[in-house]
């Protein structure tokens, strides 16, 4: 029925009530409401069950902006009625009808979170819709209020860890920064008091401050692509032919200079496997991977590279693809943070406060991945170890997603 044939706002009302002379009055208040006109310029159309179960049916439709609700149906009784059908609805706005003999029951419901209540035989047209205008406003305000607080607290915490990400790779910039310096400072020592230094010595510092550098490129590169991503602009592939078993190879060895606790195994096929890709982003993704593998294996242990071709895959039915994976005999990654790992600054609870990280990496390796119309998937067992796998396409506009970003 709709109360009310001047249909600019309609409020979709479900009534909850199995008294069919309950049922009556409140349509004749409603009725009598709906020619007051302090409600000019609204209807009210009205739905009424006589039991929870079809009112819950009726609920998960969608259609109703506000519930008025018997708490005593034939099947739910008090304060659980209300509270089941909360849960059900919890955006939904309820206005309790109570009898004189339980309005305490109404008003607890009230303090669970009821928008109002009202004494059945004690209301009049006018109460009643005015209820029902207040209820649906005030819900309206309160998710409103809830929303704002929630992308408040979602904009603090993404400053909060802005911060912390700043601070950490400003560290993080410092430490390669401060063994060049030393370095250099201990090659000019030797050369101004001129106790020289062997080919092969000197070779050997110069080629710790390329490897320095090279790694603090790949930090700022990093950072650039997060920071260009962010900005809302797609990352530009600068696509070349490129080796990928001579690119992990390049990077096994760049990685197992850097670390003596660690054995990094490569197993490849002595074949190029050739793609056209961004060789330098690519080599950035292998390179995160890699030094997290050792990173986050702190005790040490074997890490292996693995690369080679899968000429049709299933999925795609063409296209010659490659697949690389780094495994590790790590720390591993709790289940809970698996599915977020490749979230920009999200780091894993098991970091612990020695293992520093900006939880940019990863991030990045997923966009470099998946612009190249890739995929990059996790398996780990914490405690046992982590494996990463990429898989790439190897011609340009095979990959799933290739132009997006
Ligand atoms: P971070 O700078 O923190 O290493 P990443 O984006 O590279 O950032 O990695 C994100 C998080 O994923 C890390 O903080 C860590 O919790 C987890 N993680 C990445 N690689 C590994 C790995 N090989 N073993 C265990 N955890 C890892």
């Amino acid at each position: 029925m709709t109360i009310s044939p001047t249909t600019e706002a309609v409020v979709r009302v479900l009534l909850i009530e199995d008294n069919p002379a309950d049922v009556d009055l409140i349509r004749e208040a409603l009725e009598d409401g709906a020619r007051d006109p302090a409600f000019a310029g609204t209807s009210l159309r009205l739905e009424q069950v006589d039991r929870l179960s079809t009112a819950l049916e009726h609920l998960s439709t969608g259609e109703t902006d506000v519930v008025l609700l018997d708490l005593s149906l034939p099947d739910s009784q008090g304060i659980q009625t209300f509270l089941r059908l909360v849960r059900a609805a919890p955006r939904t706005p309820i206005v309790v009808l109570s009898g004189l003999d339980d309005e305490a029951m109404a008003i607890r419901a009230v303090r669970e979170g009821a928008q109002d209540y009202l004494v059945k035989g004690q209301v009049d047209g006018k109460t009643l819709t005015r209820s029902i205008h207040y209820a649906v406003e005030r819900k309206h305000a309160e998710a409103e209020r809830a929303r704002l607080a929630s992308a408040r607290a979602e904009a603090e915490a993404s400053l909060r860890a802005r911060d912390e990400t700043l601070a950490t790779i400003s560290h993080d910039l410092r430490t390669p920064l401060t063994s060049i310096r030393g370095l250099a400072q201990l090659i000019k020592r030797r050369l101004t008091r001129g106790v020289g230094m062997s080919p092969e010595e000197l070779t050997e510092r110069l080629g710790r401050i390329e490897e320095q550098t090279a790694l603090m490129a790949r930090m700022i590169d990093d950072l650039l692509d997060v920071a260009r991503i962010e900005a809302g602009r797609p990352l530009e592939l600068r696509r070349e032919e490129c080796d990928l078993v001579a690119l992990v190879q390049k990077s096994a060895a760049d990685v197992q200079r850097t670390t003596a606790r660690h054995q990094l195994h490569v197993f490849a096929d002595t074949a190029p496997i050739v793609g056209s890709v961004d060789a330098a982003r690519l080599e950035r993704v292998v390179m995160n991977l890699l030094t997290n593998a050792v990173k986050y294996s702190p005790d040490g242990g074997d890490i292996e590279l693995t690369v080679r071709p899968e000429t049709v895959r299933p999925e795609t039915g063409s296209g010659r693809w490659a697949v690389l994976e780094v495994r590790d005999a790590g720390i591993g990654i709790p289940a809970e943070d698996l599915p977020r790992i490749f979230e920009r600054f999200y780091r894993a609870s098991n970091v612990g406060d020695q293992l520093r990280g900006t939880g940019l990496g990863l991030a990045g390796a997923r966009q470099i991945v998946e612009q190249h119309g890739g995929e990059i998937s996790v398996s780990s067992e914490p405690g046992a170890g982590t494996t990463f796998a990429v898989r790439l396409p190897l011609d340009e506009g095979t990959g799933d997603g290739a132009a997006t970003t």
